[in-house]
């Protein structure tokens, strides 16, 4: 440990590299796109790959196009230790996305091995394969893969230009005939931990500089129809109208308000899309359809707001003369970071940060949603400017992502050889 910054990685590695790989698919001055199996993807692979070579990591590229470094542990029978992320971007992306956590748990793995310290299971550093799924239009492509999540006819999809998934695949080093000999076996994957940066705006607001993920939140997707009775908007007099923009109205503050009911609570609840019929400024509303993202991170209150929600909707159908129907389009259960991590994080957060990171979850997902299926997981999130991601102006400070890489290092010290960093 240097006195001067207290960290054990080596900070200006890690930031060469993230400037570093940031120039390929360099868009403006400040943004990447590195679409999914596309050239500039597998070019960046291909220097990360490097990069796991010089740490003296043994690589390959599997079957899935998910790039794996790995360092041998005292017991290669033993449930190994996984970290990572992915190196794809959006089409308009940022150049912190993903990246610090393939970069960052490469530099915990190389800082590991400069230090002599040997885990005792195998660690695997993973660049997932297509997590954004914005060109094939579904994502967490290689993460479902390792965990044969895989879904009929996904090979299949096409992009813009009407290249199949599997050509693309093919063309990158994959191999859709190996991808049985690349699925893990249940229980071969121990924990996995994932480093990112948060995509919102919470740390910002509580002016910390990285947080402890406690889950991702499974979304409640709604589809509601509210239908009245349509006429002239000169004629009909108020107390006779069947108005159904006006019950849509009122449903969307009731959400908005439920959602806000518990100061503090992490409770999300957005009406996003509002389609309405006729949609003509001189006739009254009759049919107005709308759509409800609700979230939290507590199921039972996720569950109670929905309950209570419902009811308003009735309630609202009653006092303006409207029916009212509803569909459920997802219902998503929230997973849960492990808390036998998360102890280890704050424990190991100690002479690194002023405080203990707080706990927040996350709204978006991530690899480690399907990581979480067949292991246990931790997330670090780590601050980033005006909560912007998806976008060139995505921007995270060097010395929190210097704090977050640190902390996923002593993390992975800790539960890979139940010593502290
Ligand atoms: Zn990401």
């Amino acid at each position: 440990m240097t006195a001067s910054s207290g960290l054990t990685i080596n900070r200006e590695r890690l930031h060469r590299r993230i400037e570093e790989l940031a120039q390929i698919g360099k868009l403006g001055d400040t943004g990447v796109c590195r679409l999914a199996l596309s050239p500039e993807d597998l070019q960046g692979v291909l220097l990360v790959k490097e990069w796991m070579e010089d740490a003296g990591l043994q690589t390959r590229i599997d079957a899935f196009g998910n790039l794996i470094g790995w360092l041998d542990g005292k017991d290669a029978g033993k449930p190994l230790l996984m970290a990572g992320s992915h190196i794809d971007s959006q089409p308009y992306g940022g150049r912190y996305d993903g990246v610090i956590g393939v970069l960052g748990a490469l530099e915990a793995a190389q800082t590991m091995a400069e230090h002599g310290i040997v885990p005792e299971m195998p660690i695997e550093i993973v660049a997932f394969c297509d997590e954004e799924g914005c060109r094939f239009n579904k994502g967490l492509f290689g993460v479902r893969g390792i965990t044969g999540k895989l879904e009929e006819g996904e090979l299949d999809r096409t992009d813009a230009s009407g290249v199949t998934r599997r050509e693309a695949l093919l063309s990158f080093g994959g191999d859709p005939d190996r991808f049985d000999a690349a699925k893990y076996a249940p229980g071969a994957i121990g924990a996995f931990l994932e480093l990112h940066i948060e995509q919102g705006p919470v740390l910002e607001a509580l002016g910390r500089p990285v947080g402890i993920v406690s889950g991702i939140s499974g979304p409640l997707w709604l589809t509601v129809e509210m239908t009245g009775f349509a006429g002239h908007a000169g004629s009909v007099p108020m107390p006779m109208r069947k108005d159904a923009l006006v019950g849509a109205a009122h449903a969307i503050i009731a959400l908005n308000d439920l959602a806000r009911s518990v100061p503090g609570a992490p409770t999300v609840g957005t009406v996003g899309s509002l389609t309405v019929f006729p949609n003509s400024r001189n006739i009254i509303p009759e049919k107005v359809t709308f759509t409800v993202d609700l979230r939290d991170i507590d199921m039972v209150r996720r569950d109670v707001r929905e309950a209570q929600f419902r009811r308003m909707l009735a309630d609202i159908a009653v006092k303006y003369g409207l029916t009212y129907m509803v569909r459920e389009d997802t219902n998503s259960e929230a997973r849960y970071c492990a808390e036998r991590i998360k102890a280890v994080m704050r424990t190991e957060s100690a002479g690194l940060l002023d405080q203990v990171p707080p706990e927040l979850m996350s709204g978006p997902f991530h690899d480690s949603l399907a990581m979480s299926q067949v292991c246990d997981y931790g997330m670090i999130f780590v601050r980033c400017k005006d909560g912007i991601s998806h976008n060139p102006l995505e921007y995270a400070a060097p010395r929190d992502i210097e704090l977050g890489a640190e902390l996923l290092y002593r993390t992975m010290v800790r539960l890979s050889t139940g010593e502290g960093g």
